[in-house]
């Protein structure tokens, strides 16, 4: 059982099943940059079998990315295109920081229900 009463940061307790941290005062994901709110934990949805994933781009680039439902904070930008895509099935635009610009992730529409693939690095939990 977590004790969240006395704990010095109850943001960032680690689930006791998982190892992972979770979020208990609003579950609030920030972008990196500018501290403004992207989306929440609770938006985290998998596609392709998981919610996370490990990708490399054309230029040798590795992405750990996680798989949102919706994204509000997260604007896309430049037309769709289904070239070198994670996801089979899907077109993917750049997604930015509709805040400060900085490059987020993607969004993805295609075959099944729209996602973003955000990258994890420039999402910061809220404190
Ligand atoms: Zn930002």
């Amino acid at each position: 059982m977590l004790d969240t009463t006395r704990s010095p940061d109850a943001t960032t307790l680690v689930d006791s099943e998982t190892g992972r941290r979770r979020a208990h005062h609003g579950d609030r994901l920030l972008c990196a940059g500018c501290r403004r709110a992207v989306t929440s934990e609770r938006e985290r949805v998998p596609v392709q079998g998981s919610v996370e994933h490990r990708f490399t781009n054309p230029n040798g680039i590795i992405y750990d990315i996680a798989c949102f439902a919706d994204a509000p904070g997260c604007g896309a930008v430049g037309a769709a295109t289904a070239e070198f895509t994670w996801f089979a099935g899907y077109r993917w635009r750049i997604g930015v920081c509709r805040h400060c610009g900085v490059h987020l992730g993607w969004r993805y529409d295609g075959s099944g229900p729209s996602f973003y693939g955000l990258i994890r690095a420039r999402l910061v939990a809220e404190r």
